[in-house]
């Protein structure tokens, strides 16, 4: 059967076992610091396409895009909540956003994480004009 973890076919007559005997150890090291039965739960979402990491926590500080035709600026906010699509493209929901785009950005396009990569972008879309 394939190892849920690394995808290596295996041979066991345990049916229920999940894990080539690579991985199996691997996940039993004490200095991996997380349950094996949590790894495996995340190994199973990720391959049935349900494991997401959000680029920030709730509360987090974020710079949304402002501008009412184009991006003018970012102005700091705080991270409220997330939005994915139906095509898996995640989106950032602002806390007190009061620009003119919308009120969930796009990471990387209309909302960063840091004021150093917002002035980047702005910078970067300013050159293009
Ligand atoms: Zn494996």
């Amino acid at each position: 059967m394939e190892c849920i973890v690394c995808g290596n076919w295996f041979s066991s007559t345990d049916k229920t076992k999940k894990l080539c005997m690579t991985c199996e150890r691997v996940l039993q090291h004490p200095s991996i610091g997380i349950a094996p039965e949590r790894l495996l739960e995340l190994a199973q979402a990720e391959k049935d396409g349900r494991l997401v990491v959000l680029p920030c926590k709730i509360m987090d500080t974020i710079f949304m895009a402002v501008g009412r035709y184009g991006i003018t600026g970012f102005e700091e906010d705080r991270c409220d909540g997330f939005f994915i699509n139906r095509e898996g493209v995640l989106q950032i929901k602002a806390q007190c956003y009061s620009g003119n785009h919308a009120t969930y950005g796009l990471p990387g396009e209309t909302v960063f994480l840091t004021r150093e990569e917002a002035e980047a972008e702005l910078k970067e879309k300013g050159e293009e004009k």
